[in-house]
């Protein structure tokens, strides 16, 4: 279960005391606020606070620009000039808080983005529960051999089931030793410190994680992508739809400069405008790699 009762009850007893506030307000993100979005099989994001909204982000971009931004019409265009310019700082005035339960191997991957603040839950002080990822049937893929950071083709028949059976029972079997180390009915019982050293990656923790809402679109571009591993995309994912509601004019940008953009380099435009002349352009004439050009040829052909 993604929830304990415990954190139902918490929640329900938030979202029934809204408070009046002098605050920048997101009426999408006060849809969001609290209510946990399930990821993965025991997985969730929930917001639990947020400051600021897409006025702040131009209220901000004001204050630098003064009299320059009366040239700008309107609060989107201007969020649209800061995405397209990388005039940054202003989006850094919004924060998010949020509450994430999550596998400990993309809890790993998670943590890699340094610019964020993070309190996890204490396996030292606390207990963890019994909850392990096991992927859906489609997940459960062979090693990609196109590429050697990505999964293939799903696993099929026998070797599906054997997989699957393989990783509940020693999840289960690393947990019931757990139980069984730390219990302290007839022996002194080991530390939970150190019990906890034998379960598996897929064990769930938990963390709140607070950013601004610059270092979360870098967060995002990085993990939302198709290069990103599975199971931390589809929490990159579900931020999204958060943050689309909260700030609706600066995701739009950063949907459209930032995910559907391209970052091209100096030999690429070179190419580019080749081929609008009319030129052949292969790889061979082009002046990049083979690796360069096929990643070329995939952002061309979108
Ligand atoms: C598809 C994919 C595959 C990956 N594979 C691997 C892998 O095989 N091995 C591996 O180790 N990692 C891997 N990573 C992690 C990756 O290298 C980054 O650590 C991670 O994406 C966090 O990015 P970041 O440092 O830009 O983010 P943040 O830590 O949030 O930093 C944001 C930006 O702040 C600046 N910054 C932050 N801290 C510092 C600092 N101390 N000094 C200077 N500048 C700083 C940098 O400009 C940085 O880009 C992978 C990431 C992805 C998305």
């Amino acid at each position: 279960m993604p929830l304990t009762p415990e954190q139902i009850a918490e929640i329900e007893a938030q979202r029934a005391n809204p408070r009046p506030t002098l605050r920048a307000v997101s009426e999408g993100m006060e849809a969001h606020l609290y209510k946990a979005h399930e990821v993965l099989d025991h997985g969730f994001i929930r917001v639990i606070d947020y400051m600021g909204d897409d006025a702040a982000i131009c209220q901000a971009a004001r204050v630098s620009y003064g009299k320059g931004t009366k040239s700008v019409q309107n609060d989107e265009g201007l969020i649209r000039y800061l995405m397209r310019h990388w005039h940054s700082t202003p989006f850094e005035m919004c924060e998010i808080k949020l509450h994430v339960k999550l596998p400990v191997f993309v809890a790993r991957q998670w943590i890699r983005h340094r610019t964020a603040n993070v309190n996890e839950y204490s396996a030292r002080y606390s207990i963890l529960d019994r909850e392990f990822y096991i992927p859906a049937p489609d997940q459960l893929a062979a090693q990609s051999v196109v590429n050697n950071q990505g999964r293939g083709v799903a696993l099929e028949g026998e070797e599906a089931v054997r997989v699957l059976e393989i990783l509940k029972s020693d999840s289960n079997r690393a947990y019931d030793n757990y139980e069984a180390m730390i219990s302290d009915e007839g022996q002194a019982g080991l530390a939970r410190e150190l019990a906890r050293m034998n379960l598996p990656m897929n064990i769930y923790t938990q963390w709140y994680w607070k950013v601004d809402l610059h270092n979360l679109f870098h967060f995002l571009r990085l993990r939302a992508d198709s290069h990103a591993q599975y199971e931390i995309r589809v929490y990159a994912d579900a931020i999204c739809k958060v943050v689309a509601d909260w700030v609706p004019a600066a995701y739009g940008a950063f949907e459209d400069y930032r995910m559907g953009g391209a970052n091209l380099s100096g030999k690429a435009m070179d190419c580019i405008r080749r081929m609008l002349k009319g030129e052949e352009v292969t790889q061979e004439n082009s002046g990049m790699s083979a690796g360069e050009w096929r990643e070329f040829q995939a952002e061309l052909e979108g």
